[in-house]
């Protein structure tokens, strides 16, 4: 199968990321600051991430750069990755949409921060970590390439691993028994699994 209907795809993603949070990032950049907790390892992990997801991505369709590591896309592998972005993109969209005015790019606590445990944070506490995990599988499987296509999925795993309690914690301390009440009934990932 020809590389470029996956390559199209991965474009479109990355368009259809930057297009799903531009409204956000404009809220988000009114909405005072009660606790921020950006350090060194914050900037670092947002970095990769935008590297693995955006700058790898179109270096390896757009430049020769990374040609020594393409190889034949796959029918299956294009037609699973390609639920696996619509998936990704449609989380992504739900979890901004029930965050609101809560969501930031970074761990941070906004001023008058409300817990949300409804929508799609019923079940799961991480949704948007889900999307970017199904995000990450699409680009696996899309992008033929062995550099560009995987980088996101090592990077996604590198950033849940070394965040996620970090904002557990974060949000424990906020928001004490009703956040232990909310871990006790969901699952980080998956309903019911993970
Ligand atoms: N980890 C969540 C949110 C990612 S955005 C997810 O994957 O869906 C990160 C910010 O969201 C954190 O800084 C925290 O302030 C906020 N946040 C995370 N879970 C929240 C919740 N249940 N209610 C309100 N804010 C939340």
């Amino acid at each position: 199968m020809n590389a470029w209907f996956g390559n199209a795809l991965v474009l479109a993603g990355i368009v259809a990321i930057i297009v799903i949070r531009a409204p956000h990032g404009r809220r988000s950049a009114k909405t005072k600051i009660a606790d921020s907790r950006k350090g060194r390892l914050e900037i670092g992990l947002l970095t990769l991430m935008w590297v693995t997801m955006i700058v790898l991505p179109v270096v390896s369709i757009a430049s020769p750069l990374l040609s020594f590591a393409d190889y034949p896309l796959h029918p299956i592998s294009f037609s699973i990755g390609a639920a696996s972005l619509f998936a990704g993109l449609y989380l992504l969209y739900r979890s901004h949409a029930d965050l609101g005015r809560n969501w930031s790019v970074s761990l941070e606590i906004r001023e008058g921060h409300m817990l949300v445990t409804s929508g799609i944070y019923e079940r799961i506490r991480h949704p948007m970590y889900t999307a970017i995990f199904l995000q990450a599988i699409a680009q696996a499987l899309l992008l033929p390439n062995w550099v560009a296509g995987p980088s996101c999925l090592l990077a996604f795993f590198t950033m849940f691993m070394l965040r996620v309690n970090l904002e557990e914690r974060m949000m424990l301390e906020k928001f004490g028994d009703a956040y232990v009440l909310y871990m006790k009934r969901t699952k980080r990932l998956i309903p019911c699994v993970w």
